[in-house]
């Protein structure tokens, strides 16, 4: 009997919910870990708050000597509560969060004067190794040195006895080497771009935040179950496993009743949440068995991120509590659905208007409009890029792997807005005569709000959905960090923000246009551009793919071919026109991610090979051997007429054979591919070797390991099987 799997099935079937009670309500709990306003006042003299809160809210700069207030705040605040260390946290280029901890503890050279130490210094800027972490040849050009800089924005925060500062991450010469510095600055750009915009229809708005709710999908497996399978700890997902008789054909999971032991999990994964102030909302289970989803109430989108990234990190953590381990591979299991994280995103003024939600004034319509379609023509413009900045290994099993969404980049309205686009588009070229004006305010623009309060038809298969008062992208990996997309994004539409603010201004000084006739002029045209975008139908059907073919939209089904967009020129100069990223850190992005996806890849190929190497094939053969020893056996016993009664296990000993050989055969040739790919010397050239000479071969070898396991004694069989991964609660 195979003991690892069936000590683990036993340990699995035994397990009780660990015992969990909330410690105190929600809304008090809520942020009593976080550095935020309240402890401020508290820990902070009023010119230490004022310089946070001024670093914060308009970006000035905070000098070493505030600096110095404000950490001894912060430690007095963290000593309090037991902290013993401090560290930067940030977000290098890995995906995953990364801190180095330090104690407050300091002594003199001669073990004299112990103390709990931690000054301005310490909190502006740390020196981490920065040639340890991925840097896309920036260190090649440049010094391997890198640092990292306190981002005033994202309050520090208590994990365990740890405080932790989250931070940019850049090398000396100044290029980012994270996450968060280019999106730190889109945001800014976006910023700056929509509160010009908002201008012309409110003179009070002096700043507009883009706005992030991330829906977080994720697997929750038996951690010994998980731990039986070396593919699931290697890599995030099952490479091999036959699909389980019963999947998610019935339905019967999705908001179904929460299983206690994924209940419990999620309680006090919230409760930890609470402390961290992230403030986590909705719970239910999705689609698949064993897969749920978490979404918070929305936030400023640096903060957002934060925010998604520690949170992967404490499921994680809370998850071994709960002897349960995560997933969040955007594939873990073939043949039941994959994992996304929805981002909705959208655009808030400092007057407290969401300039994505229609409302009752057509002026304020007006404005709806404006940015509600300049996002559509920002998305028009720039669908590759978007395409790319969610391209990764695991994303491709589902963008165009038959899985929700499909690969090509459209936007769904709904069928009300788009008929309000299709009056819009008709209006007079030129000057509006005030009877037009009117009709289109009252009858168009006006009734908007009411339009939208029957437009239900919310279509799943759309990567990026209006939904009422967001936009929200779907396509985004359950694995990734919601920078990328959400930089791309703000990249884009405060470009395209910019430009039409020059295109209405120009209207108005070089053709004596009102503002109204000089917006509604620039939106008609913007709607007539944009046309190829906007898709109501069926994202997963064939038709689509074939009449986004002709439409010209990009359909790029892999992540070698979707990476190409991050480096087109197009990407280097929008990125570098908006000060976002320079052409080197573009393009070490683009090498870090196409480096990325050919290890992943590479990865893969080598568990899987092991895999069915050295679990696979041996378990078939001993199984073979039991057939062997039955038909001798049989022989011995009817002599010459054996083959009749041992007709079934001959067939059986030949297909064992069969796979066996299929197996061997095809895993030589993989182990070939992949030394031909390595010493390519082209990233790019490689990791389309990987994605089209390697990869292909995971399925070949799979069928054939699937198809043993249907055959093979269940009790031989050694790796924990599909039914028991997805049916253990
Ligand atoms: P679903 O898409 O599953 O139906 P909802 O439509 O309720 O879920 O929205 C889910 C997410 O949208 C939540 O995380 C919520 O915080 C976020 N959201 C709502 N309004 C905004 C907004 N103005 N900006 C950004 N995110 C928003
Ligand atoms: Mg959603």
């Amino acid at each position: 009997m195979s003991t690892i799997r069936f000590q683990a099935l036993r340990e699995a079937s035994t397990r009780k919910p660990i015992k969990f009670e909330e410690t105190g309500r929600k809304s008090i709990l809520f942020g009593s870990n976080v550095f935020n306003d309240k402890a401020m006042k508290q820990y902070l003299t009023s010119d230490a708050f004022k310089g946070v809160q001024g670093a914060v809210q308009h970006g000035t700069k905070i000098d070493r000597k505030l600096a110095d207030y404000i950490a001894m705040g912060m430690k007095e605040w963290a000593l309090s509560k037991g902290v013993t260390h401090y560290t930067h946290w940030f977000q290098p280029l890995t995906g995953a969060t990364a801190e180095k901890h330090d104690a407050f503890f300091e002594t003199s050279y001669d073990g004299s004067d112990p103390v709990e130490k931690f000054g301005g210094a310490q909190l502006v800027q740390q020196e981490p190794d920065a040639s340890s972490f991925p840097n896309g040849g920036i260190r090649n050009t440049f010094e391997a040195r890198g640092y990292t800089a306190w981002d005033p924005t994202s309050p520090a925060f208590i994990f365990g006895t740890t405080l932790c500062i989250p931070t940019v991450f850049i090398s000396y010469t100044g290029e980012a080497l994270d996450y968060k510095t280019p999106l730190l600055r889109a945001l800014q750009v976006m910023d700056e771009a929509a509160t010009e915009v908002c201008k012309y229809f409110d003179k009070n708005v002096k700043k507009v935040t883009a706005t992030l709710g991330w829906e977080q999908e994720y697997f929750l497996i038996d951690r010994a179950l998980a731990l039986s399978r070396p593919d699931l700890m290697m890599t995030g997902r099952t490479l091999l496993g036959h699909t389980s008789a019963k999947g998610q054909q019935l339905d019967d999971h999705y908001f179904g009743s929460i299983p206690t032991r994924a209940l419990t999990y999620m309680r006090d994964l919230e409760q930890e949440c609470m402390l961290l102030g992230i403030p986590v909302k909705t719970r239910h289970n999705e689609v698949a068995p064993n897969q749920f989803e978490l979404a918070p109430i929305f936030e400023e989108t640096n903060l957002a991120v934060d925010h998604n990234c520690l949170l992967m990190d404490v499921m994680e953590k809370v998850a071994e509590r709960h002897d349960l381990k995560v997933l969040f591979h955007e594939k873990p299991f073939k043949g039941v659905n994959g994992s996304g994280k929805h981002n909705n995103w959208s655009l808030a003024t400092d007057t407290g208007v969401n300039l994505l939600s229609p409302s009752k004034t057509p002026m304020s319509n007006l404005q709806f409009l404006t940015f509600f379609i300049n996002t559509i023509k920002a998305v028009n413009d720039n669908e590759a890029l978007l395409r790319g900045a969610i391209a990764t290994a695991g994303n491709d099993h589902r963008l165009g792997a038959n899985e929700a969404p499909p690969a090509i980049i459209s936007v769904f309205i709904g069928e009300q807005l788009t008929k309000v686009l299709a009056e819009l588009e008709g209006v007079t070229a030129g000057k509006l005569s005030p009877e037009e004006k009117t009709d289109l305010k009252l009858n168009v623009v006006g009734k908007i709000p009411d339009v939208l309060l029957d437009n239900t038809d919310r279509n799943r298969t759309s990567p990026f959905a209006f939904t009422g008062n967001k936009f929200e992208f779907r396509a985004v990996g359950s694995n990734s960090n919601c920078s990328n997309s959400m930089t791309t994004l703000n990249a884009i539409v405060a470009k395209q923000l910019r430009d039409f603010k020059k295109e209405v201004d120009a209207l108005i000084e070089s053709k004596d246009m009102k503002k109204d006739d000089a917006i509604f002029n620039v939106l008609r045209e913007y709607i007539k551009h944009s046309k190829k975008i906007l898709f109501e139908g069926d994202g997963y059907s064939e038709a689509w793919e074939i009449e986004a073919g002709k439409r010209g939209l990009s359909n790029f089904k892999t992540t070698p071919l979707a990476l190409k967009a991050r480096a087109s020129k197009q990407a280097l100069d929008l990125f570098s026109d908006l000060g976002i990223m320079n052409h080197i850190e573009v393009e070490a992005r683009y090498e870090i991610e196409l480096e990325e996806y050919t290890k992943k890849i590479q990865i893969e190929g080598r568990v899987l090979g092991d895999i069915a190497t050295n679990h696979v094939i041996p378990t078939a053969i001993r199984y073979q051997n039991t057939l062997i020893e039955n038909v001798s056996g049989l022989k011995n016993i009817f002599g010459a007429d054996f083959e009749k009664v041992a007709k079934e296990q001959i067939i059986l000993i030949k297909e064992i054979s069969r796979h066996i050989e299929g197996i061997n055969s095809k895993v030589v040739e993989m182990t070939n591919e992949r030394k031909k790919a390595n010493v390519l010397t082209d990233g790019q050239e490689m990791a389309e070797a990987y994605c089209d000479e390697v990869k292909p071969y995971f399925e070949v070898i799979r069928e054939h390991c699937d198809k043993l396991e249907l055959l093979v004694d269940n009790e031989l069989w050694t790796l924990t099987k599909y039914r028991e991964l997805l049916f253990t609660k």
